[in-house]
C-alpha cells in the first residue's frame, strides 16, 4: 500500500466548487486585481455588541473548559426555548444537542444513521456540502431536479417519485442556499403528506436561513406545519447566518431523542462538544434583543430587490425574486454558447463564471456546482456601492459576449 493511500471515501469527495472560486479570488488578489466577491456564504455585518461582550465575559469569567459533549445547558435550554417561542415546537432542554456549527449537526445525523446503500434525497439545486457529506457518510444521494417551474422547490408529485425502499432521508432547505426559494406551510403540507406514507424515512430540516426572510413571509418548519413528523425530523439551526456568527461555530439541532444521543455518542468521539466561549455567546444571541434580527431583514430584502431589478436589465441573465437567504439564482443561458471580449467561449456556466472573474473582475458561483446548470449564484451579503458596481461590470461583460 503506498503510504499516502487516503481513506476512500474521501479520496473520492470533491473539493467544494465555492472554495475553488474563493481560492482564485485570493490568487488574483496576490497579483493585485481589484476583485468584487459575490461569494460569500455569510452576513457581511459584524456580531452584535452584546454577543461579543458576552464573550468577553465568559473568558474572564473562566468559562473556558470542556463543556458537556452536548452543550452547556444553559445553552440547551435557550436553544429549547427558542424552539418553543419562534417554531411551536414542544422541546425541552434535553431535546437539543448543541454542535461545532451547522454543518457539523449535519455530518454528524448523516454519520450516526448511514449504511451502505441507503440513499438521502437531495433536491437540487442543494448545498454544495449535503451531497459530499452523504458520500463521506457511506450513503447514496438521490438528487431531484427542481427547477425554476417550481420555484426551484420539490413538489410532493417528485417527492412521491423519488422515495424507494432504500430511502433513508430526506434534506429540505427553507430558505435555500442557492437559490433563496421559501416553502410555505401549503407546500410543506403537501411534502408532509407523502412522507406521512413513508414511516421509514428521516427528514433533515435545515432552517439555517430562518431569520432571513422577506416581504413578511412567515418562516414554516416541517415539524411544525406537520407534528407527526416532529418524531421523524430533525429540525437544524444555528446562530451563524441570523446573528453573524459563522466564525463562532454554534449550530444547534432539536429532533427524536434516540438520533440526537447517537449524534452526542459521535461528538463525544470527535470534538467533545462546541467552543465553551462560543457557547456563551450563544446564548447571549438566542436570550438578547432581537433588532439586529429585523436590522439585517431589511437590509438583505432592500440589497435584494435592487439586484434582482440590475441583474434583470442585464441582457442574457433573468432572475426570480428570491424569498429569503441573501442569495439571487440567476438564469446565465442567454450567454451559453457566445464568447466573451477577452476571447474566451462560453461553452457552460462554469466558463461564464470563470470570464466573469477574469475579465469583469466579479466572483460569483456557477449552478451547476449546486446541481443545476445554466445559473450563477450571486450571494449579495455585500455594502451597496460594491454590488451596484459588480452589477455594472457584469452588464458590460453581457453586452460585449457576442
Ligand atoms: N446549511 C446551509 C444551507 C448553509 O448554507 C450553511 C452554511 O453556509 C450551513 C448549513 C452551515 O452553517 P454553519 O455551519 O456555519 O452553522
Amino acid at each position: 500500500m503506498n503510504i499516502e493511500t487516503l481513506n476512500h471515501r474521501l479520496e473520492a469527495a470533491k473539493p467544494s466548487a465555492t472554495y475553488k472560486i474563493i481560492d482564485r479570488v485570493a490568487e488574483r488578489r496576490g497579483e493585485g486585481a481589484t476583485i468584487i466577491s459575490l461569494c460569500a456564504g455569510e452576513p457581511d455585518f459584524d456580531t452584535p455588541e452584546h454577543i461579543r461582550a458576552a464573550a468577553i465575559n465568559a473568558i474572564n469569567d473562566g468559562h473556558t473548559r470542556y463543556t458537556q459533549v452536548a452543550g452547556l445547558r444553559a445553552l440547551r435550554e435557550a436553544i429549547a426555548r427558542k424552539y418553543r417561542c419562534e417554531n411551536g415546537l414542544a422541546v425541552e432542554w434535553n431535546d437539543t444537542l448543541v454542535c461545532s456549527g451547522g454543518k457539523q449537526v449535519i455530518f454528524n445525523a448523516l454519520a450516526a444513521t448511514l449504511n451502505e446503500g441507503d440513499e438521502v434525497i437531495i433536491p437540487a439545486p442543494y448545498w454544495v456540502s449535503y451531497p459530499e457529506m452523504v458520500q463521506l457518510c457511506g450513503g447514496e444521494s438521490r438528487v431531484v431536479a427542481c427547477g425554476a417551474e417550481s420555484g426551484f422547490k420539490l413538489t410532493p408529485q417528485a417527492l412521491a417519485q423519488s422515495i424507494g425502499p432504500n430511502t433513508r432521508w430526506l434534506i429540505l432547505n427553507s430558505p435555500s442556499n442557492p437559490t433563496g426559494a421559501v416553502y410555505d406551510q401549503h407546500e410543506l403540507q403537501g411534502l408532509a403528506e407523502v412522507l406521512l406514507a413513508h414511516p421509514q424515512v428521516l427528514v433533515l430540516a435545515d432552517d439555517i436561513y430562518e431569520h432571513l426572510i422577506f416581504d413578511g413571509r412567515q418562516f414554516q418548519t416541517l415539524a411544525q406545519v406537520e407534528p407527526r413528523l416532529a418524531a421523524r425530523t430533525l429540525t437544524m439551526n444555528g446562530v451563524s447566518k441570523a446573528y453573524a456568527m459563522t466564525g463562532w461555530r454554534i449550530g444547534f439541532a432539536t429532533g427524536p431523542r434516540w438520533l440526537l444521543e447517537a449524534m452526542e455518542k459521535l461528538q463525544g468521539q470527535q470534538t467533545s462538544g462546541a467552543c465553551s466561549i462560543s457557547q456563551h455567546a450563544a446564548i447571549a444571541a438566542l436570550d438578547g434583543p432581537k433588532e439586529f434580527i429585523a436590522h439585517s431583514q431589511k437590509v438583505f430584502q432592500r440589497r435584494r430587490d435592487f439586484m434582482v431589478d440590475l441583474l434583470n436589465q442585464i441582457p442574457g441573465i433573468r432572475c426570480q425574486s428570491p424569498g429569503g437567504a441573501f442569495y439571487a439564482f440567476a438564469d446565465c443561458t442567454g450567454l451559453i454558447g457566445k464568447r466573451s471580449q477577452g476571447g474566451r467561449e462560453l461553452v457552460d456556466d462554469e466558463a461564464v463564471a470563470l470570464a466573469l472573474l477574469e475579465e469583469a473582475n466579479v466572483a460569483v458561483v456557477h449552478g451547476s456546482a449546486f446541481g443545476l446548470a445554466g445559473y450563477l449564484r450571486i450571494a449579495y451579503a455585500l455594502d451597496d456601492q460594491s454590488l451596484r458596481q459588480a452589477c455594472q461590470a457584469v452588464g458590460s461583460f453581457c453586452e460585449n459576449a457576442r
